[in-house]
């Protein structure tokens, strides 16, 4: 055994079934695991409760950058949740960031280089200790381009559209096409990869993953593998 922990950052398209990977991985190697999308959603919520995004979808980019001093984004334990969730000034939110309202804006609140700078300076301090899988578009990239393990992630945008409908079905939420799911995946997915800041792509060393017609229990066993070997490798440079 070995007490060498590393940072696993997996990255990759909008409902490709990277943050239950990530999640899973976290939960069998005993890694804290960090959803960033969670943070992107939780300060378009912020924006919208504050009216800082007109009903044209317009942001009030000078007073959002002013009163994110006063957002506090945590990731607590709630009753009915397994795991830690997103908590914004102290209050779970982990339902209202999941609507399709907040997914309608957040890829260009994402795009915002002062939102990115806010929130990267918090997922890095979150990976300081190491021993995390951290789930999101930038990861391998710019949050933490010296992790020792990136997965890009993709999948099929038609597969992707039916497990988000799928999940949105199962939460109550039947007002929403299977066609409008789609238009939102690929909207958000043309906006993270077009921005000028952090945009979404695959680190030139990172493992892709197809993930379109992949087993879950596959998909764990090679996130395992990977795992492993990655930490056999690193434990025979320490001998070496
Ligand atoms: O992962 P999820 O789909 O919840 O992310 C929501 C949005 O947050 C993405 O579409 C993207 O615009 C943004 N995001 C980002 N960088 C990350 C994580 C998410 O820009 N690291």
């Amino acid at each position: 055994m070995t007490d060498k922990k590393i940072i696993v950052a997996v990255d990759g398209y909008s409902s490709c079934g990277k943050s239950s990977m990530a999640r899973t991985l976290a939960k069998n190697i005993g890694y804290i695991y960090v959803d960033t999308g969670a943070m992107y959603r939780g300060v378009t919520l912020f924006a919208l409760r504050e009216e800082l995004i007109t009903p044209s979808g317009e942001i009030l980019e000078a007073e959002l950058e002013s009163r994110l001093s006063s957002l506090s984004l945590t990731f607590d334990r709630q009753e009915g949740y397994e795991e830690p969730v997103l908590h914004l000034n102290g209050s779970c939110v982990e339902q209202d960031i999941r609507t399709m309202q907040v997914a309608s804006h957040v890829s260009p609140i994402a795009a915002l280089p002062f939102v990115r700078e806010f929130l990267t300076r918090q997922q890095q301090a979150l990976g300081q200790a190491k021993g995390i899988v951290m789930d999101g578009r930038d990861i391998g990239t710019a949050v933490f381009p010296e992790a020792e393990m990136k997965v890009f992630v993709t999948a099929d945008p038609r597969v992707r559209a039916e497990r988000r409908l799928a999940e949105l079905r199962s939460k109550g939420d039947n007002s929403i096409s299977l066609e409008e799911v789609l238009k939102n995946l690929q909207e958000r997915d043309y906006i993270d990869t077009h921005r000028p800041v952090a945009p979404l792509r695959q680190a030139e060393d990172a493992v892709v993953l197809d993930n379109s017609h992949v087993s879950i229990a596959e998909q764990d066993l090679m996130l395992r593998f990977a795992f492993e070997a990655i930490l056999a490798h690193l434990r025979g440079g320490q001998r070496g």
